[in-house]
């Protein structure tokens, strides 16, 4: 929101210079975090109630709120009940009846009303015998403003100290300050061609509409404005770290493609022929390719990514490949491996935990050309790796990386493809707003044969059943993983827990067998010789605390037992369970929980009844709210006041072609027309862009 330059900033003052607000209101506003004139009048209403339509007495109904128009007959009455309580009461008429009027303990009702004076009501009506009665209504006189009665009126969600009526007369009063002075931030032409309101209008209709179409009309523009903001200042930020330049034209080369897809030893799905396709059309096409894979755990990604890394080195050019974690680089470069060497191309992996020495050899290796593929972790992106032709570049991000990161690994390059690949699938209105910039393909199909995972959410009270099943699979061949609770003081309080756990478990229950342990604080060699016994044969039990969550594939393991369940997300434990169920066995999921709360049983109810990772995130959006879900903290995105993520997503779209419409025509927002944009995101971003200058 904007004011005119040569007022002053009337916006920034602070609630107090509203009448009717002194100290202990303000305290009371300060509460839902309103401190200026602005966080008023963008203090949206949560809800609106139509009292428009005025009934005659006679028609009030019974137990229904309503709103009527009466004379005051009487002097207000007062009795009191009992200690402490008082009743005032008033008798209120029209020309077909008489309603009784009551309200509690507010002594000031007295001397509100004037005998013979007519006022609007609206309140919950009862009738009893011939009785009508209205309890606690609130009342205007007619022909006043109004603000409570006789129109739609807003309802906003507040504290129980500070009443609708109080709120809506300050927010009205906000409004008059400065209604007519709001300053348009939109461009002309695009509030034309979005038919978008005007924003005085906007901001006096979403809280006092006139009518249904006014009101409609102000939240389209106001939801608009707000995910159009956001999309531009995602998008303006990506822009500042990406250039867009021409790309390359990768080869079709049709026949050598299809001829290594016949000697994979599994035929590809459906989707994720589809999703191949759709990579390879942005990699013969001279723009350069962003786009982002989503497909569930287990839903065959790691192919793809092998397939295009392929079509780059046979078309001329090297390829990256950077995984979150050392175990995943490790893991995707053994899967890799043969299969590349196979089709006579040079193969490195890059970790931390390598050698100095090794790591210069590999380096060198990779600027000369010498190595096509690289696989490895953030380690990719130092200043020491230095490529000779980098053409495609591929994030694996369980945990996202920062646009940042994948920018730089793609500047090592000359305009790469990049091709962004998660596990973690996220609803589709989140995708567009996290990944604004990146086409979207989604894998959403499974190889045939799997068997989903079994899922039973239990507590303590079922530990020596689920002990007598663990011992009964692992007799039958098969591993588990025991995931301990979630801490969150810090990595090395966890990894004691774990240690903790994977004693006791040892000792008391499972002393005859093998028991691992790994967690975060562990050096990488540690870590990778437990994942290579684990992934042998030689541990039965692998205690670990979240590490493994991310993208381990170990097929022969089919139990996964999380302690604490509730503790985590349910994208989390999606993510946890998706490490079993990767082979032919049927494979189960045990969830130790306290679910004492309603959120918790839900949540544990979802992963029993279902395995599909984006009904599971729609799920964890709608039981987390939004702002928990995308973490404005995390990811430094403005918070939404308005705007509904289920509900908006057609807005949305529309907003996101805006944004990326007033780029195309001035990509720094240098305009004139464009500063107040440039302004809010600059201001709105802030965190955002700080974050990502600091990573
Ligand atoms: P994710 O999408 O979780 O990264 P992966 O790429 O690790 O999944 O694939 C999981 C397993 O499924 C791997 O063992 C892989 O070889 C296998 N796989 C992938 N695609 C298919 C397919 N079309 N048919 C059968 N198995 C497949
Ligand atoms: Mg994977």
């Amino acid at each position: 929101m904007a004011m005119d330059n040569n007022t002053v900033d009337l916006l920034k003052e602070p609630v107090l210079i509203i009448k009717g607000v002194g100290d202990v209101r303000a305290k009371l506003f300060h509460k839902l975090n309103i401190f200026n004139i602005e966080d008023l009048i963008t203090f949206y209403p949560r809800d609106y109630e139509d009292r428009g339509n005025l009934k005659k007495i006679a028609q009030l109904d019974d137990g229904q709120a309503c709103t009527f128009e009466g004379m005051i007959m009487s002097k207000v009455s007062e009795r009191h009940i009992r200690k402490g309580f008082t009743v005032y009461q008033v008798y209120i008429k029209d020309d077909t009846g008489t309603v009784i009027g009551t309200w509690y303990n507010q002594q000031y009702i007295k001397k509100i009303f004037i005998v013979g004076e007519t006022y609007i009501f609206h309140g919950k009506v009862t009738r009893k015998f011939k009785n009508i009665e209205v309890q606690s209504p609130v009342y205007e006189k007619a022909g006043s403003e109004h603000k409570n009665t006789m129109r739609i009126v807003p309802v906003y969600s507040s504290t129980a100290s500070l009443a609708q009526n109080t709120i809506r007369s300050v927010i009205g009063s906000a409004l008059k300050l400065v209604t007519g002075k709001l300053m348009e931030i939109l461009p002309d032409w695009l509030r034309e061609k979005y038919s978008l309101s005007e924003i005085n209008y906007a901001v006096s209709n979403i809280h006092f509409p006139k009518s249904d179409d006014d009101f409609r009309n102000a939240r389209y523009r106001l939801v608009f404005e707000e995910l159009f903001m956001l999309q531009l200042g995602l998008l303006s930020i990506k822009n500042s770290f990406l250039e867009d330049k021409e790309g390359i034209r990768f080869k079709a080369l049709k026949a050598e493609m299809d001829s290594i897809k016949s000697t994979l030893c599994f035929k590809l799905t459906n989707a994720q022929t589809r999703v191949l396709d759709e990579i390879e059309k942005d990699m013969e096409s001279s723009k350069a390719m962003n786009r982002l894979v989503q497909g569930d755990v287990g839903s065959g990604k790691t192919i793809l990514a092998a397939l295009a890394l392929i079509k780059a080195v046979k078309s001329g050019y090297q390829g990256a490949f950077m995984a979150p974690t050392e175990i995943l680089a490790k893991q995707h470069f053994d899967s890799l491996r043969d299969m590349m060497e196979n089709n006579g191309i040079s193969i490195g992996l890059l970790v931390g935990s390598q050698t100095r020495k090794q790591k210069t050899e590999l380096a060198d290796r990779i600027k000369s050309g010498e190595i096509d593929v690289v696989i490895g972790t953030h380690a990719l992106i130092q200043d020491s790796i230095q490529f000779l032709r980098l053409g495609l570049v591929i994030t694996d991000e369980q945990h996202r990386f920062g646009v940042r990161q994948r920018a730089m690994l793609s500047n090592k390059g000359q305009n790469p493809d990049v091709l962004v690949m998660t596990a973690t699938p996220i609803p589709r209105t989140l995708a567009l707003i996290l990944y604004g910039d990146l086409d979207i393909s989604v894998i959403d199909e499974l190889p045939p044969g799997r068997k989903p995972v079994e899922t039973y959410a239990v507590d303590s009270t079922m530990r020596q059943r689920i002990n007598n099943f663990i011992r009964k699979q692992i007799s039958e061949g098969r591993q588990v993983y025991m995931v301990c609770p979630l801490v969150d003081e810090s990595d090395s309080i966890e990894a004691k827990s774990a240690l903790k756990m994977a004693e006791r478990i040892q000792k008391e229950d499972f002393n005859d067998l093998n028991v691992g342990l790994i967690h975060g604080r562990m050096k990488p060699k540690d870590k990778e010789d437990i994942m290579n016994r684990f992934v042998d044969g030689a541990i039965n039990i692998l205690v670990s605390t979240t590490v493994i969550e991310v993208g381990v594939n170990v097929p022969n393991a089919a139990v996964m037992v999380v302690e604490n369940a509730e503790r985590f997300g349910l994208a989390q434990l999606h993510q946890l369970r998706g490490r079993v169920g990767r082979g032919e066995h049927q494979s189960y999921c045990i969830l130790y929980n306290e679910g004492k709360s309603r959120v918790t049983r839900e949540r544990m109810r979802v992963m029993q009844n279902t395995n599909d990772g984006f009904i599971i995130s729609e799920k964890d959006l709608e039981l987390r709210g939004p702002g928990e879900f995308f973490g404005t903290r995390q990811h430094g995105i403005p918070e939404l006041k308005i705007a509904n993520l289920y509900r908006d997503i057609e807005i949305l779209k529309k907003a996101q072609e805006a944004a990326k419409e007033v780029l195309n025509l001035d990509r720094h927002l240098e305009s004139e027309e464009n500063k107040k944009l440039k302004e809010r995101i600059t201001e709105d971003f802030k965190e955002k862009i700080k974050e990502l200058s600091l990573n």
